[in-house]
């Protein structure tokens, strides 16, 4: 049996890794499921999966948890707060940690799996884009398993020989190609930008997601910060990358060799299958996932990204190349903007609009502890509220 950590049980990627799970119960075992607050949902799932424990961030929510399970006779251990996610993931019974936690609050916990050489399915690419190098050093000096879930780079991987961590040049990789969809307005006039509604940004043409990378996806800044993720999962440079439209989210990324060949991964857009693809690897699992019909899919369109459409594209390159904490920055005043958007304290193009103010504003520094990884995080998270609320009225916010 696997014993298997859960963080961000609660969220899409969560729901969909414990229906793989759910498939293959004699391999598997819940040890820990994780959420921030939604504690119904998480007594439905330590319900059926009988996990030893269960941690919700939120302390009330901990007390209705445990009340709940009470009622039912359910015999999980209850924990609370931000601390105990980095102690469940170290627990001897946990041999793979899936890190599906949105955003900075997942850093900590996928962190300290890799402290503790656990396999990582990695979904949370902010801790990436915040500490790349720090996170990178702790999974080699840990021997850590790093397997991505981001479908792109999950299909990267599978396009890839085992020995890719020698160095792109040794295998005879010219370009990774990352592909993106361009989200659900690549072909809105730019001029309505600013009426565009976060209940509109939220759906995603292809994908069915969380909030916060819905929103990402239609600013395309997810796709910034899957290209940063890509540098230090890959160890590449960013020229070695290039980015991709392809509005049917059917290829999912290719590898492009020096012989002129390119492999591609392809397959239905449900991340049950990078999901599983992990959970199982180097084997294979049934995930769920229905086979593609080749004779009945859509033309596939590849095109180039439109710069100007998608700002934040150009503010994560220019992030990665500066270096240092810029990324780190990048990721948290893009968080501040994202859940302003969602709570129309700023319109759509005010995104980018806070992003590339904070980068302005913040000198960066070397990510040399992951002390100051927070501080940095922190300090950009501040100048990022300042900036939209001063220019609230100058930038369109929506009352
Ligand atoms: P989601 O919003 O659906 O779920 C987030 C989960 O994190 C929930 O379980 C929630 O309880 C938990 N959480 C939220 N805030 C927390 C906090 N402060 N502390 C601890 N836990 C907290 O998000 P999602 O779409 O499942 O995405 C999760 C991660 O996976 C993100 O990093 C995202 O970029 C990445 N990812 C998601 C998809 C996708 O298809 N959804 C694809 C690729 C990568
Ligand atoms: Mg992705």
């Amino acid at each position: 049996m696997t014993g298997l950590a859960v963080l961000g049980a609660t969220g899409t990627i969560g729901v969909n890794t414990l229906d793989v799970i759910r498939r293959h119960a004699e391999q598997y075992q819940v040890v820990v499921l994780t959420a921030h607050s939604q504690y119904e949902r998480l007594a439905i799932q330590c319900a059926e999966f009988n996990p030893a424990y269960a941690v919700m961030v939120n302390e009330e929510a901990a007390d209705k948890l445990q009340a709940l399970l009470n009622e039912k006779a359910i015999s999980t251990k209850v924990l609370h707060g931000a601390d105990a996610l980095e102690q469940v993931v170290q627990l001897d019974d946990v041999d793979v940690v899936m890190a599906a936690i949105v955003g900075a609050a997942g850093l900590q916990s996928s962190l300290a799996a890799a402290k503790a050489g656990k396999k990582i399915l990695l979904a949370n690419k902010e801790s990436l884009v915040m500490s790349g190098k720090l996170f990178m050093d702790q999974v080699r000096d840990h021997n850590a398993i790093l397997l991505p879930i981001d479908s792109e780079h999950n299909a990267i991987f599978q396009c890839m020989p085992d020995n890719y961590n020698q160095g792109l040049d040794k295998i005879g990789v010219n370009k990774i190609l990352l592909t993106g969809s361009g989200g659900p307005f690549r072909e809105l006039p730019m001029a309505d930008f600013p009426k565009v509604t976060p209940e509109q940004a939220i759906a995603h043409p292809n994908w069915s997601m969380g909030k916060k990378i819905s929103v990402d996806s239609a600013t395309m800044m997810n796709k910034g910060l899957e290209l940063i993720e890509a540098c230090w999962l890959f160890a590449t440079d960013l020229d070695k990358i290039k980015i991709i439209l392809h509005p049917q989210s059917i290829v999912h990324s290719m590898v492009e060799y020096i012989d002129g060949s390119i492999l591609a991964q392809l397959g239905q857009p449900d991340m049950r299958t990078p999901i599983a693809h992990a959970l199982a690897w180097p084997n294979r699992i049934e995930s769920g996932v229905s086979m593609l019909d080749l004779i009945a899919m859509p033309n596939l369109e590849f095109n180039e990204p439109d710069m100007v459409r998608y700002p934040c594209l150009g503010l994560a390159k220019e992030a990665m190349q500066v270096g240092g904490t810029a990324t780190t920055i990048l990721n948290a005043a893009n968080e501040i903007a994202v859940q302003a958007f969602l709570d129309k304290k700023l319109n759509f193009m005010g995104i980018s609009k806070t992003v590339e103010y904070a980068l302005e504003q913040i000198t960066t520094k070397v990510v040399d502890t992951i002390e100051t990884v927070v501080a940095e995080d922190e300090r950009a998270r501040i100048v990022a509220h300042e900036f939209i609320e001063t220019n609230m009225m100058k930038v369109g916010a929506i009352h």
